[in-house]
């Protein structure tokens, strides 16, 4: 059976652990679900030794860092992610603490739990107000569907995008790119556009770490949380 951690010292866990109870009717079908998956809120190191996966959500990610390391959790996360390599999905905020290097994290002391061999730029878009959501083209979802699926599937997805990071440099070849954004999404917030001419990096992936800028977890739709799961039990 398989137990998906939840990281719940702030942000969007609830949510979360919600989408993971719906996407599990749907990866487990023709059994209970219940009797072979479930999900726990994070908040020591014992409730992380329990399980074999874990999300970061979206949320604050200076608060998420503080608080960890005030719980002693910090160290085991690390551990979690980099030593045991276990499967690790950070959304928002989640992706910035994984990634190894996020703008203002040097100088403002903030912790990271790291993996993600990239640079993050933190509120990318621009602050609260700036907050968005766009229909976006997401070919992962077209990933791991089970062969008796007959409908063609929709690779687009309602994403909420609130002060969310991008991945500005991708510093390892191992990082693959899973989705991007037309470069233009900034501007139309009013901002002004940078030099490179590439489309963002809002999605990517590194063995067992995915890393989303958007929040699948503030949408009703649980097709991403599928997709993870049955992205993860693929591995396993
Ligand atoms: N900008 C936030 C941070 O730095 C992330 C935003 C979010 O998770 N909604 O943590």
């Amino acid at each position: 059976s398989l137990t998906v951690g939840v990281l719940a010292l702030q942000g969007g866990f609830f949510e979360h652990i919600d989408l993971l109870h719906r996407a599990a009717s749907v990866v487990f079908p023709s059994m209970r679900p219940e009797a072979v998956f479930t999900a726990i809120e994070v908040r020591t190191p014992a409730d992380l030794d329990k399980s074999d996966a874990l999300i970061i959500p979206g949320g604050e990610s200076t608060t998420i860092a503080f608080v960890a390391q005030q719980s002693g959790l910090l160290e085991p996360l690390r551990d979690f992610v980099k030593v045991k390599r276990k499967p690790v999905w950070g959304t928002c905020a989640g992706l910035i603490l994984l990634a190894e290097q996020a703008n203002g994290a040097k100088i403002g002391g903030q912790e990271l739990i790291g993996g993600l061999d990239v640079a993050v730029a933190r509120n990318h878009f621009g602050r609260q107000l700036q907050s968005f959501q766009a229909t976006i083209h997401l070919p992962f979802l077209g990933e791991n569907q089970p062969v008796n699926q007959a409908e063609p599937v929709d690779e687009f997805f309602p994403a909420i995008f609130i002060r969310a990071p991008i991945v500005e440099e991708i510093l390892n070849d191992n990082v693959e790119v899973l989705a991007t954004v037309p470069r233009e999404e900034k501007a139309k917030r009013g901002s002004t556009l940078d030099e490179k001419e590439k489309d963002d990096v809002i999605a990517v992936r590194q063995g067992s770490i995915v890393g989303m800028s958007f929040h699948p977890e503030l949408t009703e739709d649980p097709r991403i949380h599928v997709w993870w799961l049955r992205h993860i039990l693929s591995t396993m």
